[in-house]
């Protein structure tokens, strides 16, 4: 594999579903139950572009973004990576794979080791896998090469040679993100999963980091799957969006289509739930009510539709197929036709 993978798939997702067993408390007693977080997710993921996931909290996008990452194992479905099915692999074959998907997580304090140094954290990955990261790579992974490479994305992240030395400790919270950043680039990866990766930094802070992803996305060929549970960052930086509610993708389009004419009650509930500085009234009470269902016992027919207004028979009872709204728009609801009024949602289409 390589890097030259303009107009290429990166990510190819079949019916790729996840469950975890779980127990829970019956009259009889603690049960096993098997509990699906990822069900059924078809998904295609083109090289250079980003792809942006989003939804509630325990929707199933960081397991989805964890099983593309390869951190977790698919109970069911078929995934490939640059063409490479990874499907039932063991730990020793995915290997090779690495270095070509990396994770980017919400938490930069807790996922930097404290006692390194940034020079250590950065050559770490050099170390353990010397073999990776193409020929090129295997000739300057000496001490000297190592510490060159850490010193060159340290300054395409924005930091100094000289922040080499200190410990993530030392770094504010957007920089400790830039070295997450930095360390995720470190075995030229194509693909990387990059979870709610400003969440916990200040808003001022939230569009250099994703700026800076931008960026990078172009100087070194990058792919990205971003995670979010915030539309009005997504838009920032995606070129196409899906919208995922229990486990399940429930809308998937381009950016603009998405948040000019989304189509599921959902993804509409989703975008009047961004904030304004014009907060307009006749969004106030159209906003999104209640909570999720549990994944233990979801609902039959559409997940949505006790949340739903546009519930009707149909969809307390069939689950609704995806359905092509256009060429680049896709949504899984028994009344996809239904456009509403753009006027009264956050559109922020074209800007
Ligand atoms: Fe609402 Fe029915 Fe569409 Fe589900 S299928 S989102 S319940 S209108």
């Amino acid at each position: 594999m390589d890097n030259n993978h303009l107009s290429k798939t990166i990510v190819e997702a079949k019916n790729l579903t996840k469950t975890f067993a779980i127990k829970v408390a019956t009259e009889k007693g603690w049960e096993k139950k098997a509990v699906a977080a990822v069900t059924d997710v078809n998904l295609t993921i083109h090289a250079g572009e980003t792809l942006a996931l989003v939804g509630e909290s325990g929707c199933g996008k960081t397991t989805l973004g964890r099983m593309l990452a390869l951190f977790y194992q698919p109970s069911s479905g078929q995934l490939s990576i640059h063409g490479n099915s990874v499907t039932g692999l063991k730990n020793r074959q995915l290997k090779p794979l690495r270095q070509h998907v990396q994770m980017i997580f919400q938490d930069p304090m807790s996922s930097l080791n404290p006692r390194h140094t940034v020079e250590g954290i950065l050559t770490e990955p050099m170390k353990i896998f010397p073999e990776l990261g193409g020929a090129e790579a295997k000739r300057q992974n000496t001490p000297a090469g190592r510490f060159e490479k850490a010193a060159k994305l340290m300054d395409a992240v924005g930091l100094s040679k000289a922040d080499l030395a200190k410990y993530p400790h030392e770094f504010s919270g957007g920089q400790r993100q830039r070295i997450t950043i930095a360390r995720a680039l470190v075995l030229n990866p194509a693909f990387i999963v990059a979870d709610e990766p400003v969440s916990a930094l200040d808003v001022s802070v939230q569009s250099q980091i994703l700026n800076l992803m931008k960026d990078l996305r172009e100087e070194f060929n990058l792919t990205y799957l971003f995670i979010s549970h915030d539309l009005a960052v997504v838009h920032h930086l995606a070129d196409r969006i899906a919208v995922m509610y229990l486990g399940r993708i429930v809308e998937i389009a381009d950016r603009n289509s998405l948040f000019a004419d989304a189509r599921h009650p959902y993804t509409q509930s989703l975008l009047r739930s961004v904030p304004t500085v014009t907060p307009n009234k006749s969004k106030i009470g159209q906003i999104l009510q209640g909570d999720p269902p549990s994944p233990i016992n979801p609902p039959n027919g559409c997940a949505f539709h006790p949340r739903c207004d546009r519930a009707t028979d149909i969809c307390r009872e069939q689950l609704p197929d995806m359905q092509k709204v256009s060429d680049t728009h896709f949504a899984a609801c028994h009344h996809h036709e239904h456009r509403v009024n753009t006027d009264s949602l956050h559109t922020m289409a074209d800007t």
